[in-house]
């Protein structure tokens, strides 16, 4: 893609400031602007230096740029839009991250001008991080963004768009905002909710003591804490603008729960065990893709080396070079397959 000459990303937490590290990793624009509604994230984003120019006033981030991202909370983006529209250069591309697009599109889309390009986007990366510190270059490495744009995009614009996202080292892919609504309704949101949903109800389950909760989580109940943990407002945001398409699936959602209930109580092993293990090949098939990690690609500091072949042929243990002192294995885990290794700066 042609260098821009200058990228304004408005929001500077986890998304924002990924964006910032892989432009620079990428050299894909000779400035980076940036602006967030906190005084307190400018100033962390100004010591963390990942972007060339810092503005407290959002219209002067735009000003001039090629290419303005929105990465801040959905809730946002309608006052947002308001304020930049008439600032954005002409032939620019404005465009955004949400975790939600029908919705952005309502809120965003009057308030662009004729001349400048609406392409909504939404890299499906990310963790349960938030702010300035929590960003790096290689969140979007091999990971799927998808662009959403409107009726009578400038196709020119969309592959230019494509393009920006596949130098910051991801895919992509282009549907309509509906359907990418109910796809990540099904993928995203929904399991979040659950998630949700679990923890609040062991932490209210009066038998058993927050202590406990804490101190028995090393099984399944673990990574729904991690999900759980999301940023309470970008989350809040998502369901308030895909309130539909969460509707649609939390009732196949709660049918498919019936029926597994029903099974638990009839003691029907065969339909749990025909289930447990259409959903395990579901596992293998998200692994084989390419588009899990271990610790599922949410810890940006671990970084997984496959194991090497010693002269004798055998392979030697995988060296784990995490923050702290490597974790010893449950041997359930031990047994389990290794995901494919994921090779740093390619793609997947
Ligand atoms: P984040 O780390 O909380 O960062 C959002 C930043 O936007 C915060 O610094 C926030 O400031 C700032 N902000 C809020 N309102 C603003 C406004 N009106 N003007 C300028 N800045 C404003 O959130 P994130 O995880 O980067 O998420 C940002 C967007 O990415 C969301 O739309 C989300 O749907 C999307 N997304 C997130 C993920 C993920 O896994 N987190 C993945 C894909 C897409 P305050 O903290 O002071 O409010």
């Amino acid at each position: 893609m042609d260098r821009l000459k200058k990228i304004a990303i408005i929001g500077l937490g986890l998304i924002g400031s990924s964006i910032a590290h892989a432009t620079r990793r990428g050299k894909l624009a000779a400035e980076i602007a940036g602006h967030d509604a906190s005084t307190d994230v400018v100033e962390r984003a100004r010591v963390l230096g990942f972007c060339d120019s810092l503005h407290d006033d959002v219209a002067g981030a735009v000003k001039n740029a090629d290419l303005v991202i929105l990465c801040t909370p959905v809730g946002a983006y309608k006052s947002i839009a308001r304020e930049i529209a008439p600032q954005l250069k002409r032939g620019a591309i404005l465009s955004d991250v949400g975790s939600v697009k029908s919705a952005v599109i309502r809120d965003v889309g009057p308030f662009v001008p004729k001349t400048v390009n609406f392409i909504p986007a939404h890299p499906v990366a990310g963790t349960e991080f938030s702010g300035p510190e929590a960003g790096f270059a290689s969140l979007f490495d091999g990971r799927w963004t998808i662009l959403t744009p409107v009726k009578g995009s400038d196709p020119g614009a969309v592959q230019r768009l494509k393009s920006f996202w596949q130098a910051l080292g991801s895919q992509v892919d282009v549907m309509n905002a509906g359907h990418h609504d109910l796809v990540l309704a099904i993928t995203s949101h929904l399991p979040h909710l659950i998630a949700y949903n679990i923890v609040g109800t062991a932490h209210d389950l009066e038998k058993v003591t927050e202590g406990e909760v804490i101190k028995y989580s090393a099984s399944g109940f673990r990574d729904f804490t991690r999900i759980a943990a999301s940023d309470p407002t970008m989350w809040r945001d998502v369901f308030l603008n895909n309130r539909d398409a969460v509707l649609e699936v939390l009732g196949r959602f709660n049918e498919d729960l019936s029926q597994l209930q029903r099974a638990v109580r009839n003691g029907d092993g065969q339909t749990l065990f025909d289930w447990f293990t259409r959903t395990r090949a579901i596992r293998r098939a998200i692994v084989n893709t390419g588009q899990d990690v271990p610790s599922f690609g949410r810890l940006p500091f671990q970084v997984y080396i496959p194991p090497k072949k010693s002269k004798r042929g055998k392979k030697k243990r995988a060296k784990k070079p995490s923050a702290g002192k490597p974790k010893k294995r449950s041997p359930a885990k031990a047994k389990t397959k290794k995901p494919a290794p994921r090779k740093p700066g390619k793609k997947r």
